[in-house]
């Protein structure tokens, strides 16, 4: 598929390396029945652009330009208090010459404090011009539209990004990622049964999805969840996906089939620690020196642990884990990564 046709920034020189993981491998299957698991490949988009990047860097590839194009001064997003995705939509404001503001969603009552580490941190560095909190449950869009009249009551225009950037803009940077990794397996000779990515906001695993569809590309996805449970996360991603598809121009109907979801590991809730999470984020760490984060690719990755140990990833399959970034939130959550504290079961 030709995406030249869309506005594109650049924030990464080249592809993210896709690279296998022998020794998290031979760790894995020692876990597994009979000593048998999958081979485990990652591809490494924690290294995109808009340092520490991460998924949303490919996202705003596609929906900087639209700002840019549409002459917008100032970038407006919203995300939780460690938002990824807040400080990458910041990132790329900086690197862009325009300001930033956020509407941070108190999902965890009481999560929020201003002197915070971690992403929160990089909110303060990076420079944002301002951040409103608001309790859970509150009305994202029309936050920051509110924003977005205030900014045009002084002469400003901002441009409003949705959470996570999953609309079909931001979802064509997972349709970029999509062909890169289709040459990658090309170049490298590499085939896989299955893909595992977090599902969140859905931008990635349904722009994936489109661009696996789009371009004929036969591996199934499966996107673990971090927030939702298959029933309330399968929807979204269909949805996502359509829209892609749609903005894409793609003469194709999306299958509910084609849609997996895996649950039962985001729990007790979004963003808050559970055991199988640290011994993922450990496991890579000491395995691979590849650091997961606590939030999202944590939690994946001990979905794909659990998955492998039950034999629904079977063993000898060929797996990539698309590893989506979130580093910087390691070091909100020190104690419990180190087994200092409490976490749930
Ligand atoms: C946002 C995020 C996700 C989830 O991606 P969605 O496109 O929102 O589903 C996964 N991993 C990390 C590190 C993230 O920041």
């Amino acid at each position: 598929m030709d995406l030249s046709r869309f506005a594109r920034r650049r924030y990464t020189e080249g592809p993210t390396p896709l690279e296998p993981m022998p020794r998290f491998s031979a760790a894995l299957a020692a876990s597994c029945p009979g000593g048998r698991g999958p081979d485990v490949w990652i591809k490494r988009d924690d290294l995109l652009g808009l340092s520490p990047g991460g998924n949303k860097t490919r996202k705003l590839e596609f929906l900087v330009a639209d700002a840019l194009a549409q002459g917008a001064d100032t970038l407006i997003t919203c995300g939780a208090p460690q938002s990824n995705h807040c400080r990458i939509t910041l990132a790329a404001a900086v690197k862009e010459g325009l300001k930033c503001r956020f509407v941070i969603e108190e999902r965890v009552p009481g999560s929020y404090r201003d002197d915070a580490s971690g992403n929160h941190f990089l909110f303060r560095l990076y420079g944002v011009e301002d951040l409103t909190v608001v309790p859970a449950g509150t009305d994202m869009a029309a936050a920051m539209r509110a924003v977005a009249g205030e900014l045009a009551r002084a002469g400003r225009k901002g441009y409003v990004i949705p959470g996570g950037g999953s609309n079909a803009v931001g979802g064509l940077g997972y349709v970029a990622c999509a062909q890169e990794l289709q040459q990658q397996m090309f170049e490298q000779g590499v085939g896989f049964h299955r893909v595992v990515v977090g599902s969140g906001s859905s931008g990635t695993h349904g722009g994936l999805l489109a661009g696996f569809l789009g371009n004929r590309i036969g591996v199934p996805i499966t996107g673990v969840g971090v927030s939702r449970d298959p029933a309330q996360q399968a929807p979204l991603v269909l949805a996502e996906t359509e829209a892609v598809c749609e903005l894409l121009g793609l003469d194709l109907r999306v299958r509910e089939s084609d849609v997996h979801c895996v649950g039962g590991y985001w729990q007790p809730k979004y963003s808050v620690p559970n055991a199988r999470m640290v011994e993922a984020v450990q496991v890579l760490a000491r395995t691979e020196a590849i650091l997961l984060d606590p939030v999202y690719t944590g939690k994946v990755m001990a979905g794909l642990i659990g998955l492998a140990r039950e034999g629904i990833i079977r063993p000898g399959e060929q797996v990539l884990f698309l590893h989506t970034g979130g580093m910087p939130s390691l070091f909100a959550y020190e104690s419990e990564l180190l087994g200092r504290s409490n976490v749930a079961a």
